[in-house]
């Protein structure tokens, strides 16, 4: 069974005959996913040979080597280029990481149609790629597991899109739909910054362009509760 994080990047997961998972891990999405029926053919990739390993020896264990594939090299560039995927999970990385891995995989996304990401982090960093090259967010999802609140972020090639500062921070459809998890994540936040303003307004010397940033910072978190 798969945790509620993974299950709800599974879920975005439709209409593909096949799909990349890149910094696989255990490779738990791709085996779900080939075993659902979901998608017919698979490729779990990682950077590191240890997780490859686990990898390799989980989908051996459900019998699922014709169909999940593994390939060890940096994000997209493992791809090879017979490899036909439709669908590239990145997910459990940072923003910036994830972002990285778009960025120097331009070349194999030429052929990749839909992506599912999962930022742990930098959401806004993420979103700014995206609709910067041509990919539009169609979902996105918001969901607690444990103590910690995650994003995911399902994108279509298509053409580049306008986000607001505001639409890039909360996410366009997020930001829209306004659930329970998307209010107390941002609550939290908001408690945070109030808090951070508070330290730096009593220190003995006073940083402006810090407090001016909380401050805006705290305005834009006040106007979407
Ligand atoms: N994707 C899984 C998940 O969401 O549960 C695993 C997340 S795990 C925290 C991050 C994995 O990404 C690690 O196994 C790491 O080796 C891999 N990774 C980091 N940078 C990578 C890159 N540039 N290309 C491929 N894999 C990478």
């Amino acid at each position: 069974k798969l945790s509620r994080r993974l299950q709800a990047i599974a879920d975005l997961v439709t209409g593909v005959d096949s799909m990349i998972d890149v910094g696989s891990d255990h490779a738990f999405v791709p085996i779900y996913l080939v075993q659902q029926q979901k998608v017919q053919t698979a490729i779990a990739s990682e950077v590191s040979s240890g997780p490859l390993n686990i990898s390799k020896k989980d989908i051996h264990q459900e019998h699922l080597d014709s169909q999940i594939k593994t390939r060890l090299g940096d994000g997209l560039t493992a791809l090879k280029t017979d490899d036909q995927v439709d669908l590239a999970v990145v997910a459990g990385m940072g923003g910036q990481l994830i972002t990285d891995i778009l960025k120097k995989g331009q070349v194999q996304l030429q052929t990749i149609d839909q992506l599912v990401l999962e930022p742990n982090n930098d959401e806004a960093c993420v979103r700014k790629w995206l609709t910067t090259h041509q990919y539009q967010i169609t979902q996105e999802k918001i969901i607690l597991e444990g103590k910690h609140i995650y994003e995911i972020i399902a994108a279509k090639r298509g053409r580049n899109e306008q986000l607001t500062n505001e639409q890039l921070i909360f996410g366009p459809k997020l930001m829209l739909e306004k659930n329970a998890v998307f209010m107390q994540k941002w609550q939290w936040q908001l408690t945070r910054n109030q808090q951070m303003l508070q330290q730096l307004q009593q220190a003995k010397i006073l940083d402006q362009t810090k407090i001016a940033a909380v401050n805006e910072r705290i305005k834009l978190i006040e106007g979407i509760l």
